[in-house]
């Protein structure tokens, strides 16, 4: 090799510091997420998360100068319940609950019914969701897009054996080759968002997290990153968004809220992790997913107009550094049936 020649080691890291710059100049012409590092994807639960942070141009005050939304109806399925169909899937063929063109059951909002619908096409199984009544028809639109049969039964409490969760897992037991898949219970759920969740949102900020704002349904979400965040660094403050007449503000009542609120206390929430609830009513969490959508164009759920609501008023109490992140858990495209529904 002649002097001032590069060997292949250093040709091939000059190389890939050209790219990077070509790409980091793409994505500023392009004013979107640019040319990303890997263009071919294997399957569609390849492209599950990796979601981005975006910043607040209008709702709320100044104080939106400090929250991030982390936009999860990127993921293909619409929501960031693909994480966990995915993860479901993988942890009952894993324990042999779950065998080789089964069928996958659950009870369901309808955002995870989705995912587990999505990831079943991919690898083989069938699925068969139960769903409470008062869950969008446009979520059971998409299930059954999916090829999935869709059971709906009357929203009653959990104590109530014609409660959603109960006709689920009396349908696994029924029906041969089927596997329950327990979102309410299963570890894998909330150690899904340890693993990939949190860690997304503590790189993309470089650990400048003052507090995490989140809703809970089965409290994947919530316990998981906000156990990734704490391990990170224990000052970060983990606070969930509550509708009226969820338990976890009580008292239980009715709601119109999809996908968080409870009348229980599910097993995967761990409610030593959160720090403390923000209870946000029906109609503000509504008229926000509206402004979300017509203001900074971010076409988002009710929850996500509750989480970000209760975001913003962490924005303004929180003594730490750093940013509010606030969990929009999935698509404005799920709820045309009823928040977004404009007479035509
Ligand atoms: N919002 C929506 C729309 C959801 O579907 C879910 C999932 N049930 C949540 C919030 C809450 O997420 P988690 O189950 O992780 O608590």
């Amino acid at each position: 090799m002649q002097q001032g020649e590069l060997s292949m080691a250093e040709a091939g890291s000059v190389v890939r510091k050209i790219e990077r710059k070509l790409q980091a100049k793409a994505r500023s012409e392009k004013g979107g997420r640019g040319v990303r590092e890997k263009r071919i994807a294997d399957n569609v639960l390849d492209v599950i998360g990796g979601t981005p942070l975006i910043r607040l141009n209008r709702v709320g005050g100044p104080e939106r100068e400090r929250v991030l939304v982390k936009l999860e109806a990127i993921n293909p399925g619409g929501s960031i319940k693909d994480r966990i169909g995915l993860a479901l899937i993988r942890s009952a063929e894993a324990s042999g609950r779950l065998k080789p063109g089964g069928t996958v059951v659950e009870a369901t909002a309808g955002n995870t019914g989705i995912g587990l619908a999505q990831a079943a096409c991919v690898l083989g199984y069938h699925s068969i969701f139960v769903v409470p009544d008062k869950m969008s028809v446009d979520k059971i639109r998409l299930m059954q897009a999916y090829g999935a049969t869709v059971h709906v039964v009357p929203d009653v409490p959990r104590i109530d054996p014609n409660n959603y969760q109960h006709v689920a897992r009396q349908l696994a037991n029924s029906t041969p080759g089927a596997a329950y898949m327990g979102q309410f219970e299963e570890e894998s759920n909330p150690e899904t968002h340890y693993r990939t969740t949190g860690p997304e949102i503590w790189s993309d900020t470089d650990g400048q997290v003052a507090a995490f704002v989140a809703g809970a349904g089965t409290g994947g979400t919530i316990s998981g990153v906000g156990r990734y965040l704490k391990d990170c660094n224990p000052h970060i403050e983990i606070i969930g968004a509550d509708p009226i007449g969820s338990i976890f503000t009580g008292p239980v009542a009715p709601f119109r809220l999809e996908g968080m609120g409870e009348d229980y206390y599910p097993k995967t929430l761990d409610v030593d992790v959160v720090d403390r609830w923000i209870a946000v009513g029906d109609d503000d969490a509504f008229d926000m997913a509206r402004r979300l959508a017509r203001e900074e164009g971010l076409l988002v759920g009710g929850s996500s107009g509750a989480i970000a609501l209760a975001a913003l008023q962490v924005a303004k109490e929180t003594a730490n550094p750093g940013y509010v992140i606030a969990i929009l858990p999935d698509s404005g495209r799920n709820y045309f049936s009823n928040i977004f529904r404009e007479e035509i």
